[in-house]
């Protein structure tokens, strides 16, 4: 049984590329990093009831799976190559394995990601995918270069995945059919890794972080690993339509601020670049929002207008204290 639900992966994510020299079926994968470039690796873990609701879609699984893997390849500018996928399933659940495998290879396809191995064994559902690519010798993004002057800017927009999210915990009925609702699940079930974005960054962006845990949380990451701190203004977070006629003013900031589930990049440039930056950003179809600016010290300050903010939950926590 195993070994069908492996064939059945293999199958839906079949991908050809020339550095792939074994791929599944031997006991490791054997791979050729091109000359000049370094390898990035990362892994992330999604459990069920923790990363994504009970009953979220096989195939949404298997998107978001990627997604949040390919998120931080993003961050590093890198371009993706290779995947391993650690499947822990309850039951040999065919339909699931099934499911999942198309949502998985319906993003890995365009990206040109090959499946090279992993592993499948039995227990409460998780999911786990390591992801490599590949970045030229020394142009990694890094969290620790942010400078005091230079500007804050994130891709797209915040706090729709959190947003969508609330609304399946809400449960109204109603929201079926508004496609504002259903622009907001999908931002939370299939989120859009910045690829392009992160790849234009390498050369220009100071530092760069992913926002999968909240801005607030992440921006405070890149803050510590650069040794500054950062100012914010509310009024400048990008919100989308959706997210903005769903809910209030202020339920969207905290959203924004600190929802997570958020998979755009939140990077900084030195200011004389900001327009150039933006103009780039806006062909690659994401754009980018210049939310504030880096300063001396270690605190965020978040502000709305001239009035200072004390926000109340700074993002995700798995261990909180
Ligand atoms: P081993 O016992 O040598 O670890 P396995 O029986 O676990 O090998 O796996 C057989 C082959 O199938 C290996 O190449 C492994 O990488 C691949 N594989 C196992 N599970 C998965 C999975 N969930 N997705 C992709 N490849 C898998
Ligand atoms: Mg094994």
């Amino acid at each position: 049984m195993e070994f069908q639900l492996i064939e059945r992966i293999r199958e839906a994510t079949a991908q050809s590329r020339e550095d792939v020299h074994l791929g599944i079926g031997d006991d490791a994968a054997v791979l050729a990093v091109p000359a000049g470039q370094e390898l990035a690796m990362a892994i992330d873990t999604l459990v069920e009831g923790v990363h994504f609701p009970h009953g979220t879609a096989p195939a949404d699984v298997g998107w978001k799976a990627l997604a949040v893997n390919l998120s931080d390849l993003a961050a590093m500018g890198a371009s993706p190559a290779w995947a391993m996928l650690a499947l822990t399933l309850p039951q040999p659940d065919e339909a699931f394995v099934e499911g999942f495998a198309q949502g998985f290879a319906e993003l890995a396809r365009p990206h040109r990601l090959a499946l090279v191995g992993g592993d499948t064994t039995r227990g409460p559902l998780a999911v786990s995918v390591a992801i490599h690519g590949f970045v030229p010798t020394g142009q990694a993004l890094v969290r620790g270069g942010a400078r005091a002057g230079d500007a804050v800017l994130v891709t797209g927009t915040l706090g729709d995945g959190a947003a969508g999210l609330r609304l399946l915990q809400r449960r109204d009925p109603g929201l079926a059919d508004d496609p504002r609702a259903t622009y907001l699940l999908e931002r939370l079930n299939r989120p859009t890794p910045r690829l392009a974005a992160g790849m234009a960054l390498r050369g220009r962006a100071s530092a760069c972080i992913d926002v999968s845990d909240g801005l607030l949380a992440d921006l405070g990451h890149l803050c510590a690993a650069s040794g500054v701190g950062a100012e914010i203004d509310v009024q400048h977070l990008p919100r989308s339509p959706a997210l903005l006629a769903l809910f209030d003013e202020n339920a969207s900031i905290e959203l924004a601020l600190s929802g997570g589930d958020d998979y755009e990049l939140c990077f900084t440039v030195p200011a004389a670049q900001v327009a150039a930056v933006q103009a780039d950003l806006a062909r690659l179809g994401c754009g980018a929002t210049r939310i504030g600016r880096i300063v001396e010290g270690r605190d965020i300050a978040v502000r709305d207008g001239e009035r200072p903010l004390a926000p109340a939950r700074t993002g995700w926590d798995h261990f909180p204290a």
